[in-house]
């Protein structure tokens, strides 16, 4: 049923023909019902601080996520844990039960929040898909890294950490300080075709920059150590000092 609902806006209007033209946010889902030989729809308006399509179908797509992966596949079973999986959000959020057939767009927002995190936190598998328009891309980036799945597609098999602002040919990619850089996780398929099209092009595809993580992550992460980070300030120290020697030379030879 969720998948019969469909959101649009008005494009063109024929008056004397009564006929409209609409921009439906669910073509292919349209036209799946066209096939099954469904014409006749109810058309109500839509107030803009409610649930939007994209964000319905994303709830529901990661309800069904969440069941498939939990064993649920019967019906009533899936109902019942859409239940659950409301009643723990209502729980941690303080909002009252609400229908995500006309609940406030920020409940959906919430919600949808909720499954994401609950996903990560429980290791489902889930889609990415829409999650560019339905969840703060930040925290995305950020969840992934702690829990080692690709920003991009999601799959947690091959994760590799992209140091975002270009590796330049004179650092060592393996003794690099990466508090200096702006990092996600991406598979190893998503990071060849980082490579392969190009960070700019990937960027604009992908809709997503990495993060710089404080150095409490980076050691919790395992991705550096206390001491690495003391060599590498003692070693900026050192490269400091001996600019200034550099420049203080070179101001006493111009005298
Ligand atoms: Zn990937």
């Amino acid at each position: 049923m969720e998948n019969e609902r469909f959101s649009g806006h008005l494009t063109n209007v024929t008056i004397d023909k009564d006929l409209v033209t609409m921009k439906i946010d669910d073509f292919d889902g349209l036209i799946n019902l066209f096939r099954k030989g469904k014409i006749d729809f109810d058309i109500i308006p839509h107030s803009k601080d409610l649930i939007s399509g994209i964000q319905r179908r994303k709830a529901y797509a990661m309800i069904r996520d969440i069941c498939e992966y939990q064993g649920y596949v019967q019906v009533f079973e899936r109902e019942k844990q859409k239940k659950k999986l409301k009643e723990e959000f209502c729980e941690n959020s303080g909002y009252q039960m609400f229908s995500l057939s006309d609940c406030k767009k920020d409940v959906a927002t919430q919600f949808i929040s909720f499954l994401v995190e609950y996903c990560f936190e429980y290791d489902v598998p889930f889609q990415f898909k829409d999650l560019v328009n339905t969840f703060d891309t930040e925290r995305r980036v950020y969840l992934c890294l702690l829990h080692r799945r690709c920003t991009a597609c999601g799959v947690t098999k091959d994760i590799q950490i992209n140091h975002e602002d270009t590796v330049g040919s004179g650092n060592n990619r393996n003794h690099l300080d990466h508090r200096q850089h702006r990092l996600e996780a991406l598979c190893a398929n998503c990071h060849a075709r980082f490579h392969h099209i190009g960070a700019e092009s990937f960027y604009e595809e992908q809709h997503f920059h990495g993060i710089k993580l404080s150095d409490e992550m980076l050691i919790s992460m395992k991705l550096m150590s206390r001491k690495q980070m003391q060599e590498f300030d003692e070693q900026y120290k050192r490269e400091e000092m001996e600019q200034r020697l550099i420049s203080g030379a070179e101001r006493r030879e111009t005298r």
